[in-house]
């Protein structure tokens, strides 16, 4: 037998090998926890109906996915959605006290239009599709009022129950609504409920309203609910056309779960939401895309079931969406779109690009200008500079120069090993587990 003596140094790097595991190893199991809703109780039925409540949401996500079948195109289950949908907000109407104005539509739209898709130019040619349309205003407001729209889909992909894709949108939309009457909140500006019918097939029933519908114009800012997933972190993946948006989400989430580094990725992932077509396509509508994110092996599968949905990722979702909502329609930056296209309603602190924005842990969450940014990202180089001044002329130039490129070089090997790892440990997971897709 060998018998080891360990040098004073071999006790230091041991300890602090250990050190960095029991560091690391509590840093992933907060991540896991924040990740996994852990920290967030979702509401059961009894819950106050002051309150958004998760279950309430998934009795809506449960008649959707799981009573109706098939919600799409040409099935009998997207009318029987439609029509479950109208008959909730019918009920929600009944409730409404004197001092609110509930309007409820069923518009069938069609249309055609041309798009770039993933480069491809595709044309596309639409007829009789439903859009369900809620607005609920204040009784002395006018039909010209700015007012904030929330947008989810009804229709699921061929073969999908569409729990999480996007039966979940639908439910929290649904119990958003109920809160607003239920809560004896009178909205300051009007808020626009669009349930549309046609989302999965290229977004046909966006585009049906914002070429058709008499309130398109009013719309000062949108949210946009989507799910590439079955919960988790309900990202903020896009917004836009200024910094606004992102600074009301900043503001006002209970929950911030947001990134801008999303928005800079977004553009690389093959598919697309409806906020394309508000902000981009056939609108210049300031606004949110709002999308969970785990269990992407779901997505669009047979597996988009009720059963996977992530307890607490609802509740989340509804206490920022409320919250926001709120926000938007309160903020005076709220004005319509067609204000926004003639004289540019962001003429003011907000004309600049996109901000530079980040969630800690979902706590709270970091925003600042890219102004802001440029000076701030730019210290680490000065207070380097600096030192290397003061520690005097025994350090040469050349010396500080190479110190300087070996930090750089360091930072950019992290950088790297930081996309690589998670890809290639994404891949290692699809051999050695029976998942189709990973996020
Ligand atoms: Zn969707």
């Amino acid at each position: 037998m060998a018998i080891v003596f360990w040098s004073s140094h071999d006790v230091f790097g041991f300890r602090f090998l250990l050190l960095l595991t029991v560091m690391y190893g509590l840093m992933s199991m907060l991540t896991h926890s924040v990740i996994y809703m852990k920290f967030v109780t979702p509401l059961d039925h009894h819950a106050p109906l002051d309150r958004f409540s998760e279950a309430r949401t998934v009795e809506h996500v449960r008649m959707l996915s799981e009573e109706i079948d098939g919600r799409q195109e040409g099935r009998p289950g997207l009318k029987k959605a439609a029509e479950y949908i109208k008959g909730q907000l019918e009920i929600i109407k009944d409730r409404a006290s004197s001092n609110l104005r509930v309007e409820i539509q069923e518009n069938n739209v069609s249309g055609s239009f041309n798009m770039l898709f993933l480069g491809h130019n595709i044309a596309l040619g639409y007829r009789n599709h439903t859009n369900i349309v809620m607005r609920i205003s204040s009784v002395d407001s006018k039909d010209t009022d700015p007012s904030v729209l929330i947008n989810g889909h009804f229709d699921s992909p061929l073969g999908s129950p569409g729990a999480g894709d996007c039966g979940s949108c639908v439910g929290s939309m649904l119990e958003i609504a109920r809160l607003i009457v239920d809560s004896g909140w009178v909205p300051y500006h009007p808020v626009i409920f669009l349930f549309n019918g046609a989302e999965e097939l290229f977004m046909l029933g966006s585009h049906g309203f914002m070429k058709t519908h008499k309130w398109r114009d009013t719309i000062g800012a949108f949210i946009n609910v989507e799910a590439s997933g079955t919960g988790g972190p309900d990202l903020l993946c896009q917004s836009g056309p200024t910094s606004w948006p992102s600074d009301v989400y900043a503001k006002a989430a209970i929950y911030p779960m947001a990134n801008s580094a999303a928005q800079d990725v977004f553009p690389v992932i093959p598919g697309d939401t409806d906020y394309r077509i508000f902000s981009e396509d056939y609108g210049n509508i300031p606004g949110l895309d709002i999308i969970f994110l785990l269990g992407g092996y779901f997505y669009h599968t047979s597996y988009d079931t009720i059963d996977r949905l992530i307890p607490g990722s609802i509740q989340a979702r509804g206490e920022n969406l409320f919250s926001i909502i709120k926000t938007f329609t309160n903020s005076s930056e709220l004005k319509s779109t067609y204000l926004t296209n003639s004289i540019g309603v962001t003429a003011n602190a907000f004309n600049d690009e996109r901000a530079i924005f980040s969630d800690y842990f979902s706590w709270f969450m970091m925003f600042y200008s890219r102004r802001v940014a440029t000076i701030l990202h730019s210290i680490p180089v000065f207070v380097f500079l600096f030192m290397s001044f003061m520690r005097g002329r025994s350090h040469s130039w050349s010396a500080v120069f190479f110190d300087f490129m070996k930090g750089f070089l360091f930072y950019a090997f992290g950088t790297t090993l930081a996309i690589v790892m998670p890809v290639a440990f994404s891949i290692l997971r699809l051999q050695f587990s029976t998942q189709a897709m990973n996020w």
